[in-house]
């Protein structure tokens, strides 16, 4: 069973500054989506933790941040140029497109009309550098981040002392002019990738293959992902790309059905091998014990930040009723949510929306926090729970008299009282978990 409706979390992140439609006092522009206050931390919360987990934590990863617009032949070398196409299928009668493979039965999904045959539309979106706009002046926004990386390949060897097995990762955009976008921010035309190369010697690969594929299965479960919404699905040798060994993709069950999370291929040595064939130069890697030089394969999960940050608030979300009253509660992992902690004086009088607000700034220097003294104490905590803040801290009549106040965590509703010198240490102890 999926967690939410679609319906629902696309309310719910228009109603509290998760998500807006792109451009929308122009009327929107087709599957382009704006970060919305609480969006753009969660967001940076989901690329962290991934940083964390592939960057940080390990000694045989480091980070790149190669350019968007790349030198032309990167794509020629790559097979972008031929090969980055989906088919593409026009409605006779009202003129739609659609990708062939999205289309079932044969037919125009909005009119039931005829369709053309279908033919090979590239994904690439064209610009121009320069003021020339010929062709000699073309580029692309890359579709994928990993071709930096391949790029830079001989550059990260020749400034770290990293030794096989390692891996460069890189978080940023990517663009694909997608014949179909849509399910909110599952497929866009402009998205956040996050990729690891990861650079192993011929013949260990799979053994790398299958470390990479637990890793990041593990990852979606440590960060609350439920596991009966997760699976891997193991590509059949029809739709293995030409470049690769095995793939086999992360899906989550999004309302919409099983699909794709994240992909992990052993890409073999193509790209390397391509590059170094297209641009000359030696890209190959020398063992010094050994005394070999060879290509590394490359194991790459690559992921998307933006369908990782939908999976996570479909998955957490909830509806609820406590005692006869409707509760919406979104369960995030204490590190993806976008406000830690929020502090509320119990009454607007006594000196406690001042006590209240110290504590809040003493908490925002460690973390994100939020302020609210407007309303009930109970229209207060679910405000805080629709947007999934894991703890409440509540100063009442008894914190004037003895700095103790209440702690309220978000999915038990479970409280305790706590000196509210403790509250740092208290806070950041439960806020780590795994992932921490
Ligand atoms: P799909 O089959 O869904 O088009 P893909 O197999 O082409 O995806 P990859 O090239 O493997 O995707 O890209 C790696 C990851 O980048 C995907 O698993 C996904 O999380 C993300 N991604 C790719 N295309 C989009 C998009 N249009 N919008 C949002 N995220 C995307």
């Amino acid at each position: 069973m999926p967690a939410a409706t679609m319906e629902q979390v696309v309310n719910l992140c228009k109603r509290r500054g998760f998500v807006f439609p792109g451009s929308e006092i122009y009327g929107g522009l087709g599957a382009s989506l704006d970060y919305g206050p609480l969006g753009v931390e969660l967001k940076r919360n989901v690329k962290d933790a991934w940083w964390r987990a592939v960057v940080t934590r390990r000694d045989d990863v480091v980070g790149l941040d190669a350019a968007i617009i790349m030198h032309p032949r990167v794509w020629e070398a790559s097979g972008h140029v031929s090969g980055f196409t989906d088919p593409l299928v026009d409605c006779k009668s009202c003129k739609q497109r659609f990708r062939a493979d999205h289309v079932q039965g044969g037919v125009c999904p909005e009119c039931g009309g005829e369709l053309t045959e279908a033919r090979q539309f590239n994904l690439m979106f064209k610009t121009y550098v320069g003021p020339v706009e010929d062709t000699a002046h073309v580029a692309h926004l890359r579709p994928e981040t990993a071709q930096g990386t391949f790029v830079n390949f001989r550059n990260v060897l020749e400034t770290s002392r990293l030794k096989l097995p390692f891996g460069i990762a890189q978080v940023g955009r990517s663009f694909r002019n997608e014949i179909t976008p849509g399910n909110f921010l599952f497929r866009t035309r402009e998205f956040e990738q996050m990729e690891l190369e990861y650079f192993v010697r011929p013949g260990e690969d799979d053994k790398w293959f299958d470390h990479w594929r637990a890793e990041r299965m593990r990852w979606y479960l440590d960060l609350g992902i439920a596991r009966e919404r997760l699976r891997e699905r193991p590509h059949g040798a029809d739709e293995l790309a030409h470049y690769a060994k095995g793939c086999v993709d992360i899906e989550y069950q999004f309302p919409f059905g099983w699909a794709e999370l994240e992909g992990i291929a052993n890409r073999t040595d193509f790209d390397l091998r391509r590059h170094s064939e297209h641009s000359g130069k030696d890209l190959t890697y020398f063992d010094e014990e050994r005394r070999e030089r060879f290509l590394p394969y490359v194991i790459e999960p690559a992921a998307g930040a933006d369908r990782s940050l939908l999976a996570f608030l479909v998955d957490a979300y909830s509806e609820e009723e406590v005692e006869g009253e409707a509760r919406t509660v979104l369960r995030l992992h204490p590190q993806l949510a976008p406000c830690k902690a929020a502090v509320f004086p119990l009454l607007r009088k006594d000196g406690q929306p001042e006590r209240a607000h110290a504590i809040y700034d003493d908490l925002r220097r460690h973390f994100s926090a939020d302020y609210d003294q407007a309303g009930s104490i109970g229209r207060r905590y679910r405000r805080q729970d629709e947007v999934g803040t894991p703890f409440g801290i509540t100063v009442d009549h008894d914190t004037m008299r003895d700095g103790t106040v209440t702690l309220r965590e978000r999915d038990s509703m479970a409280q305790i009282r706590i000196p509210a010198d403790r509250l740092i240490e208290e806070l950041r102890g439960r806020i780590s978990g795994p992932q921490g």
